[in-house]
């Protein structure tokens, strides 16, 4: 049962996948595989707390826009509410409440002590200039003072948004309570308490699952053929990561279309393109121009869809041709696809182990702060690789256990010690 504000649809598109009915679906698979009760299958399907706030904003022209701004706070049974910022065009609020929820089987999963949030402004921050990107955050965090904080809910970076969002976020927030709380927002620039690592953080926890996929498999990353939909903070991490550990990474796009080399893109060399090509990396010497489309079918050992949801549907499932999915990006699988992908025995490495890389730095980030201890990034990648690998074998176990897609025992996992927190900490009153 989900609640009724949340029911609408706001597209009315029949080719709409909604992405929280599909979260709520594997959150009931793995109720039953769990043998949950109902009442608590009903409390985690919905939000603990939707908000929405609006936004005037005075553009560059003098003109007033105003947008609409949300915060949804799924669960915190376990700690703090925790989930990054999104701006992007499609922002709903049915998928930031979706993603809210992801975020707390994701912390649960790595073993985190954080509950699940997200938030999001529906912009293409490309139309914005940095002044009015800067009145926009600083005006959403005042609209959501009183709802955020260190140990309320701690926002992070996400599609759109970087340390500079971050770093207004921290600033806004302190100058309304009146002292500087650094703790209240994670992935924030070096120099006011970020985490050395963090940036590179979700490119490296998705290295580390696929390299520790591939090693179950009896093979390593060394020579592995990977196509990367999606250049953004995440793609290009990994793109890079995997490159200097021997892969082969054939083909990557954004959404202004992609590049491809049977022998191997140089990755250091296609950022520097992009970074001078505003994020571009059509026209890429040495390597033919490929869609995106034309990517997620390529013929490679693993795929990395590291962009937008559902990617991979029913369209295209046929005509995939990797061997190993690492969801890099959230649900970029349909519900649909994911069950035509396991029939055919390709192993889905899901997004709630595969993407945590970046909230589990945003989590060392936090404990950094409130010890007033700063670690070396060595210690920080240190860290970041024990709980992925942890959270990985843990799943795997799992998969053995209860002969289980590894989907599916990432959700038991997740969803399961949240359950178990439930029962001890009993409902009020
Ligand atoms: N936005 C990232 C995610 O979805 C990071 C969240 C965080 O660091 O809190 O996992």
């Amino acid at each position: 049962m989900v609640l009724t504000s949340l029911s609408p649809q706001e597209s009315p598109s029949p080719a709409y996948i909604c992405p929280l009915d599909q979260a709520c679906s594997y959150l009931e698979e793995a109720a039953r595989e769990l043998k949950l009760d109902r009442s608590i299958i009903d409390i985690l399907s919905n939000p603990r707390k939707v908000v929405t706030v609006s936004i005037p904003v005075k553009r560059d022209d003098g003109e007033v826009q105003v947008m609409a701004g949300h915060r949804v706070q799924h669960c915190d049974i376990l700690g703090p509410y925790k989930g990054g910022i999104r701006y992007h065009p499609a922002v709903t609020l049915r998928e930031v409440s979706a993603l809210a929820m992801l975020m707390t089987w994701k912390c649960s999963l790595l073993g985190i002590p954080y509950g699940g949030a997200k938030g999001g402004i529906a912009i293409d921050p490309k139309s914005y200039s940095i002044g009015e990107l800067e009145r926009i955050t600083r005006r959403y965090t005042s609209e959501l003072i009183k709802d955020i904080g260190p140990a309320v809910d701690i926002p992070a970076p996400d599609m759109g948004t970087s340390a500079r969002e971050m770093a207004w976020m921290m600033d806004t927030y302190s100058v309304n309570v009146g002292h500087a709380v650094p703790g209240v927002v994670t992935g924030k620039p070096l120099s006011i308490g970020g985490s050395r690592g963090r940036e590179m953080a979700t490119g490296r926890g998705v290295m580390i699952i696929v390299r520790e996929a591939l090693a179950d498999l009896g093979k390593s990353l060394v020579g592995t053929r990977v196509a990367i939909q999606g250049f953004g903070n995440v793609g290009s991490a990994a793109a890079l990561l995997l490159h200097q550990a021997g892969a082969k990474v054939i083909a990557v796009s954004t959404g202004m279309g992609g590049v491809f080399s049977d022998v191997g893109l140089d990755i250091p060399a296609l950022k520097a393109y992009a970074a001078q090509n505003r994020m571009s990396i059509v026209g890429f010497p040495q390597a033919a121009a490929i869609s995106n489309t034309e990517l997620l079918t390529l013929a490679c050992d693993v795929l990395i869809p590291a962009a937008l949801e559902n990617q991979i549907t029913e369209d295209n499932v046929d005509r995939i041709q990797a061997r190993i999915i690492a969801e890099a990006a959230n649900s970029p699988v349909t519900l649909q696809a994911n069950q035509a992908l396991e029939a055919r025995g390709i192993m889905v490495l899901p997004d709630i182990l595969t993407n945590a890389g970046g909230v589990v730095v945003s989590y060392l980030e936090w404990v950094q702060g409130l010890s007033y201890v700063f670690w070396d990034e060595e210690r920080v990648n240190r860290e970041l690789e024990n709980l992925m690998v942890q959270a990985y074998r843990q799943a795997i176990q799992q998969t053995k256990v209860r002969q289980i897609s590894l989907r599916l025992a990432a959700y038991t996992l997740g969803v399961g010690r949240v359950a178990q927190a439930f029962t001890d900490r009993g409902l009020y009153p």
